[in-house]
């Protein structure tokens, strides 16, 4: 089946080609509505039965320009999960001792162990998107950090983690009504920064820095999705889709209760309801971009 809004291996990306507003057969919030629900009453299952197995641990990469959508896609898509198996990491400005080690010192450090679900609010990608628009290190340094990062990832999938990356993906034009509704907002001033203008002047700049990364760090073991953004209600539920996707396929089953005495463990049973795409997002899916 094919995934929702996944680079398929060896795509070569040209962002302007994929609509920031796409919701395909969707025409509303109200529509998606039903869908979401089931989503986080099946992602509470999975991530029960995830902790449980304590075999896997799944991490999610949310990247996107200023007021892309990162918080509230957290806030939206992982309502519901239990916060003792979830860690969100938000990447700021590295610190002096951050700056200290090697890039993905502290990358590294805020990976799920097995059970857990893990959150990256920007990422290691920051070190090849900001880091290379600002020209905050040499070009060779930089241009060296894509296959560091194929590698490392790599790594993460050896040991047992499933690495789903999402480009939130909006307009120009939803950026600037989004920093408006910032601006005009007092309890959502706190969410603007001047130096969100700045790294909007360098628009262009940060579309071939992201599509770089598409390019270079697609790939099936740990792939990217780009989801339309402009709908916040449409880019939620295409999340909470490819997540459930993601851990259904796992196949992951309780483990045998401790054997009491005079008992026989009960045989292992696989999770019998699965989630299927909604048949409207599938079409969606064929009509994507
Ligand atoms: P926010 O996500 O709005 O809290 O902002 C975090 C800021 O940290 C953004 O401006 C990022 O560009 C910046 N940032 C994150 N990672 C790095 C990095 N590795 N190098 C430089 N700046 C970074
Ligand atoms: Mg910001």
């Amino acid at each position: 089946m094919t995934q929702p809004f996944l680079v398929p291996d060896g795509t070569q990306v040209t962002l302007s080609d994929y609509d920031p507003g796409f919701t395909g057969d969707y025409r509303k919030k109200n529509e998606t509505k039903a869908d979401l629900k089931r989503n986080g009453k099946r992602l509470q299952e999975l991530q029960e039965v995830l902790w449980a197995e304590g075999k896997h641990s799944l991490l999610i990469v949310l990247q996107a320009m200023d007021a892309g959508g990162k918080d509230g896609t957290i806030k939206h898509v992982m309502r519901g999960v239990n916060p003792q198996g979830c860690q969100v990491t938000s990447f700021k400005v590295p610190t002096e001792e951050e700056l200290g080690h090697d890039f993905l010192w502290r990358i590294h450090k805020a990976t799920p162990r097995r059970g857990y679900i893990g959150i990256f609010n920007r990422s290691h990608y920051e070190d090849v998107l900001v880091v290379r628009v600002n020209e905050l290190v040499p070009e060779n340094v930089w241009r060296a950090r894509y296959e560091h990062i194929n590698n490392f990832e790599r790594l993460l999938v050896d040991s047992g983690v499933t690495i789903l990356k999402f480009y939130l993906h909006i307009s120009k034009d939803e950026q600037k009504e989004r920093f408006h509704g910032r601006l005009d907002r007092p309890e959502k001033n706190w969410k603007f920064s001047p130096g969100d203008l700045d790294t909007r002047a360098q628009w262009g700049d940060y579309m071939a820095a992201f599509e770089d990364v598409f390019n270079k760090c697609n790939h099936p073991w740990a792939p990217w999705y780009i989801v339309p953004a402009d709908h916040k209600w449409y880019r939620n539920l295409a999340i909470s889709q490819i997540i459930v996707e993601a851990l259904e396929k796992l196949d992951m089953r309780y483990p045998l209760p401790t054997v009491v005495k005079g008992r026989r463990p009960t045989p292992i049973q696989p999770i019998a309801r699965r989630v299927e795409t909604p048949a409207r997002l599938r079409i969606a899916v064929s009509k994507a971009f």
